[in-house]
């Protein structure tokens, strides 16, 4: 039952778009996928990318499954997404792409059934759009999605989460393995928003931001990148390739530097057999989802490299959102301090947790975090006579 998915849902959604020569129908693939809802509704996010694909879902969605029992939130696990290139369409095009894709999926949602939230290339902005769209139907519903913008029930806190708790574990980590956080380098690959809230809050704690990369490449300054500059000049320019002060490096030679955290933040797989051998950081800290491959992770275990696996590495972001749910249903909002408090003091319990079980059953932490994760989900299977 672990294995499969309670609900597999995917469809083909017709786009009117703009061409150089008028208009033409594209028809795109869109993908909800429902793990398991043992311990309360379906919880995750809707990524927008062209490499999307069912199988990715699939994972995904038994990724998040895990996520939230380890992070002992009455959530289950969901994942979704749709087969495009957001920057091939224009802002109109995406909002009616979004919209028919939350019709579609409208009877399988709920606040109580299955709530979205952001990923890959997207954000607030589509979350409204579905708050919207779902509440044509069902009344004023802001409970659906999480990640929405302040002004529609979004949570103060929320879009920074998950950066601050990769940093927060990181520190952690750092601490636990010998590491000095004062004056630790970090190289982070993807500067979006899991990537630059992570940079932004370690270099609050210490740490020296030495390289960091986006899908166009990255920059590598010895003496440590400024983020709010990196941050500037990506706005001014697209990239941030030619910023100040820094020599360029590829995705590949920025996961090689001699660091001591290395954090991949973009995309999954991207530390695998082909590239391991050549990572010199004493921890890597999953900050994407899935970023490193089974081989490779057997391969820096051996290494002696410590990986602080993705399900509690990047957790911040659904405990906030988990948060943003709470303040929704009660119609009572938290300040920020408040969020990101009770956030960090979550992904400590967990930690905590994973350390402890790691060390009494003799295993990494990985493992140790499935242990947990996996016996929590069984339990209320079992409870509930699934
Ligand atoms: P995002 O779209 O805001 O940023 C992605 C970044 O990765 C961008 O800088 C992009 O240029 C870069 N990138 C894309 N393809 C790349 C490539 N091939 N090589 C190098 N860089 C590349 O997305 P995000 O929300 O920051 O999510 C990043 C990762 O974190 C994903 O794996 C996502 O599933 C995971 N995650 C996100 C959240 C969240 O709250 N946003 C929570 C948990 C996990």
């Amino acid at each position: 039952m672990l294995l499969h998915s309670f609900r597999e849902l995917a469809m083909e959604i017709p786009l009117e778009i703009a061409t150089q020569r008028g208009t033409a129908l594209q028809t795109f693939t869109g993908y909800r996928i429902q793990h398991n809802h043992a311990r309360g509704p379906f919880k995750g996010g809707l990524r927008f990318h062209p490499g999307v694909s069912a199988g990715e879902i699939r994972a995904l969605a038994q990724l998040m499954t895990w996520k939230t029992a380890l992070l002992d939130l009455p959530f289950g696990g969901a994942k979704g997404g749709i087969t495009v290139d957001p920057a091939q369409l224009q802002r109109s095009e995406l909002e009616t792409l979004t919209k028919r894709f939350t019709q579609k999926l409208a009877p399988v949602l709920g606040v109580n059934v299955d709530i979205v939230a952001p990923d890959l290339n997207t954000g607030p902005q589509h979350m409204a759009w579905i708050f919207e769209e779902y509440s044509k139907l069902h009344g004023h519903c802001p409970g659906i999605a999480t990640g929405k913008p302040l002004e529609l029930g979004g949570s103060p806190g929320r879009e920074e989460a998950t950066g601050r708790g990769v940093a927060h574990i990181a520190a952690r980590a750092a601490r636990d393995n010998g590491v000095q956080v004062e004056g630790a380098r970090v190289a982070i690959q993807g500067f979006g928003n899991v990537g630059s809230h992570t940079a932004r809050r370690l270099t609050e704690l210490g740490v020296r931001l030495v390289a960091v990369s986006d899908v166009r490449g990255g920059v590598f300054c010895d003496a440590g990148i400024d983020v709010d500059a990196a941050l500037a000049h990506v706005r001014e320019t697209g990239s941030l390739h030619g910023l100040p002060g820094s020599d360029a490096v590829t995705n590949q030679e920025l996961l090689m530097l001699p660091v001591e955290l290395l954090i991949p933040a973009a995309l999954e797989g991207t530390v695998n057999c082909t590239n391991v051998a050549g990572v010199r950081a004493k921890l890597l800290i999953e900050a994407a989802n899935m970023p490193v491959t089974h081989m490779a992770d057997d391969a820096l275990r051996d290494a002696g490299v410590r990986v602080i696996p993705d399900i509690l590495a990047n957790a911040g972001g659904v405990v906030a959102s988990y948060f943003e749910w709470v303040q929704n249903i009660q119609q009572f909002p938290w300040p920020r301090e408040q969020v990101l408090d009770q956030m960090e003091r979550r992904l400590e319990q967990a930690y905590e947790q994973t350390h402890a079980q790691s060390l009494s059953t003799h295993v990494d932490l990985r493992r140790a975090a499935y242990l947990i994760a996996v016996d929590r989900t069984l339990r209320a299977m079992e409870l509930r006579g699934f």
